[in-house]
């Protein structure tokens, strides 16, 4: 017979270990990976690259500032030139999901250049009750915010599809709806991914930082101190060893954070931990000016060591970008730090900050690369074995790389809707250049060569991990 195609002569990168081998693709399943090259209709030529199982970014906000039917374009188009082969949304409704979810699930459906899967915030009874509702609707995993409530529990929420306005809300994430969460997604199998920052501290910590006329992204830090990222995680992990829920922490970026789920994990919670590039590249001893606010904030020199260090013990789990596409005029309009919105893109650029500062320069393996950008992440959140490994029958999503290719960073390579990027300039060596979904090539050497579309709402698995 005669195979859809083959890439030949590549490193192929699995969890446990690099082999080189020809990966067979027919109707966009991996059929095998060969030592010779049966008869295939396309021809990859890999001879010196890299093909690692496609990525997935755990962690990724688009449909706030433009809609979906219009961030799924640019935001997947980002992803697809940055070699993520599969974005999580985080997805944030104002109105019950009964209401308003089909409706993003529909214009969701035809403009993603890559594969997708949702997970839904939670932020009242109303939408607790609505949890099996999501679940039905394929979205296995639910997103609490610790951080939102009192007078800091302003948010921005998903636009409706072919809107263009801003989505006002006020909430207050109380720890008991906190615990109502929890428990409802362990009676339905899913997990809970945890914004660790307790509200009531944060916006105490933000008034007397303002009243004292602090600024800077060192103020921010320290008005939202890792001892109120600790203190929630210490209570959301309670909650989770009480009802046996899996609890996953998303943006962990501070050595505070880090031992305090430590403590959890040897008390029983069953977690797992992301952290976000920004994490292991910046800090506020070295960032200027406010383009990385973000929450929770960016720490010291200190904090962004020990997350590498977590990182190569593997102690953390996923890599997420927490990536918010958003712009320049919104981002900057307070004139101060307190002003400035937090949350700033990050799906493009995930992968060649992993490559330069983690691969090419000794910090984590290759095979550790594979785990945390795909193989954890499609474990924790029900998709393996169809996505995060190389196996026989799995979807064919492959990112080839040139560990050797030098880049200059620019926001405009990315075609985001975002006008900047933190790392504007910063020259990266380490770059994807073939993303493949599901057999089919859709970037290619900084150009999407696919169509919007063709990337599906990933259908997940419940409780697949073991507990
Ligand atoms: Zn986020």
């Amino acid at each position: 017979m005669t195979y859809d195609t083959v890439i030949a002569d590549s490193h192929v990168v699995l969890p446990k270990g690099m082999v080189n081998k020809n990966i067979l693709i027919d109707e966009g399943k991996i059929v095998g990976l060969t030592n010779n090259i049966p008869s295939c209709d396309n021809k990859i030529n890999g001879t010196g690259l890299l093909c690692i199982p496609g990525p997935i970014d755990t962690h990724v906000h688009y449909g706030v500032y433009s809609p979906i039917n219009e961030a799924a374009k640019t935001e997947s188009h980002a992803a697809a030139i940055g070699g993520i082969t599969t974005m999580m949304r985080m997805l944030r409704l104002k109105d019950s999901f009964s209401n308003s979810l089909q409706a993003q699930l529909d214009a969701a459906s035809e403009n993603h250049y890559v594969d997708y899967a949702i997970h839904a915030s939670i932020f009242n009874t109303k939408q607790i009750n609505e949890m099996n509702y999501c679940v039905k609707k394929g979205i296995t995993s639910f997103k609490i915010y610790m951080n939102l409530g009192g007078e800091v529990g302003h948010v921005y929420m998903d636009m409706p599809p072919n809107s263009s306005n801003l989505v006002a809300a006020q909430v207050n994430v109380t720890n008991e709806i906190v615990e109502q969460t929890v428990k409802t997604a362990a009676s339905l199998g899913c997990p809970v991914l945890v914004h660790a920052e307790d509200y009531e501290s944060c916006g105490c910590g933000i008034r007397t930082a303002k009243e004292k006329n602090k600024d800077g992204l060192s103020a921010w830090s320290e008005s939202r101190s890792p001892e109120y990222e600790a203190k929630a995680i210490k209570t959301v992990s309670k909650f989770g060893r009480d009802h046996n829920c899996v609890i996953y922490f998303v943006h962990i970026g501070s050595e505070r954070a880090l031992l305090q789920i430590e403590e959890e994990k040897k008390l029983g919670t069953k977690i797992f931990v992301e952290t976000c590039p920004h994490y292991l590249t910046l800090s506020y001893e070295k960032q200027e000016g406010y383009l990385a606010k973000v929450m929770p904030p960016i720490r010291t020199e200190n904090d962004r060591k020990s997350v590498w260090t977590a990182l190569s013990k593997n102690l953390i789990d996923t890599i997420g970008t927490d990536h918010v596409a958003n712009q320049l005029k919104l981002k900057l309009d307070g004139g101060n730090v307190w002003g400035a919105l937090a949350g700033f893109p990050g799906i493009g650029t995930v992968l060649p900050i992993l490559l330069n500062d983690g691969i090419n320069q000794n910090k984590i393996s290759l095979e550790q690369l594979v785990r945390f950008t795909s193989q954890n992440a499609s474990k924790i959140f029900g998709m393996y074995p169809q996505k995060g490994t190389l196996e026989k029958n799995s979807d064919a999503d492959i990112t080839m790389i040139d560990l050797k290719k030098e880049k200059k960073v620019t926001s405009d390579l990315f075609g985001g809707f975002s006008d900047y990027v933190v790392y504007e300039g910063r020259n990266l060596r380490g770059w994807p250049v073939k993303t493949i979904v599901r057999g089919e090539i859709v970037a290619e050497d900084f150009e999407v060569v696919g169509k919007p579309g063709y990337g599906k709402l990933v259908e997940r698995t419940i409780d697949l991990y073991p507990r």
